[in-house]
């Protein structure tokens, strides 16, 4: 049974609000935030529901977080996604950032390197009702070969450097939002496939992010 209220609803439109007032403009990033139900995605971590619908992160396992909302929020509008859009995301985690990204329209393919959270998310987004979303047990820094190019590519983790895999699974045209580590502190950035051989990069704000490992976890 799947407990989503009316008072949960509540929560919702204003955490909602709360990203207009930071800042987020995408009307349909905005509308995907008030119908995914946040308070689900928390595992047993999460004492009170109202918890979720701060704008903050949380545990949820396998020493792992689910970004703030303003976070997955600020991710899902440098994206600029398309209805249709074949979109990669690195780090499914609790599948929070996924969902909202399906709700927008895309065709999410996400992937994992901890068995642990990938066995207790892929079902539960398929009991969700999140169908369309692939999930995988693997590594983002090789991607999912087999179903490139992506429009888009989403790293849910902090990167010492720009996988270069994924950046051959982009489609021409096709932009990737990264939060990169330089020696001080992790910048969000958005890298656009402009031609074959040419990408061209911007830089957006500073941010927190677990770390992005090589390998998988079991
Ligand atoms: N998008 C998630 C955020 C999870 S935190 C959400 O909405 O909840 C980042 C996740 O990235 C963690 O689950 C971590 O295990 C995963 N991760 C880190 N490095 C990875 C890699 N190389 N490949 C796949 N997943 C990775």
């Amino acid at each position: 049974m799947i407990n989503d209220t009316f008072r949960h609803k509540g929560l919702r439109k204003a955490m909602v609000e709360k990203m207009r007032d930071l800042g987020i403009t995408d009307e349909r990033v905005l509308a995907a935030m008030e119908r995914v139900p946040r308070h689900l995605f928390m595992g047993a971590e999460s004492v009170f529901d109202e918890m979720a619908y701060e704008n903050k992160a949380f545990q949820i396992g396998s020493g792992q977080t689910i970004s703030m909302p303003h976070t997955v929020a600020y991710q899902s509008q440098l994206l600029e996604i398309a209805q249709g859009d074949k979109v990669l995301e690195v780090g499914t985690g609790s599948g929070y950032q996924a969902a909202v990204l399906a709700e927008m329209g895309a065709k999410v393919f996400s992937i994992e390197r901890q068995k642990s959270l990938f066995d207790k998310t892929a079902p539960f987004l398929r009991e969700l009702g999140y169908t369309s979303i692939k999930t995988f047990f693997g590594d983002g820094f090789v991607g999912v070969p087999g179903f490139a190019p992506f429009d888009k590519v989403i790293i849910t983790a902090a990167a010492d450097e720009i996988p270069r895999k994924l950046l051959e699974q982009m489609m021409i045209g096709g932009q990737m939002v990264i939060p990169l580590n330089d020696e001080t502190k992790t910048v969000m950035r958005r890298i656009t496939r402009i031609e074959e051989n040419e990408y061209e990069e911007e830089q957006f704000i500073d941010c927190a992010f677990v770390p992005m490992l090589k390998g998988k976890a079991y």
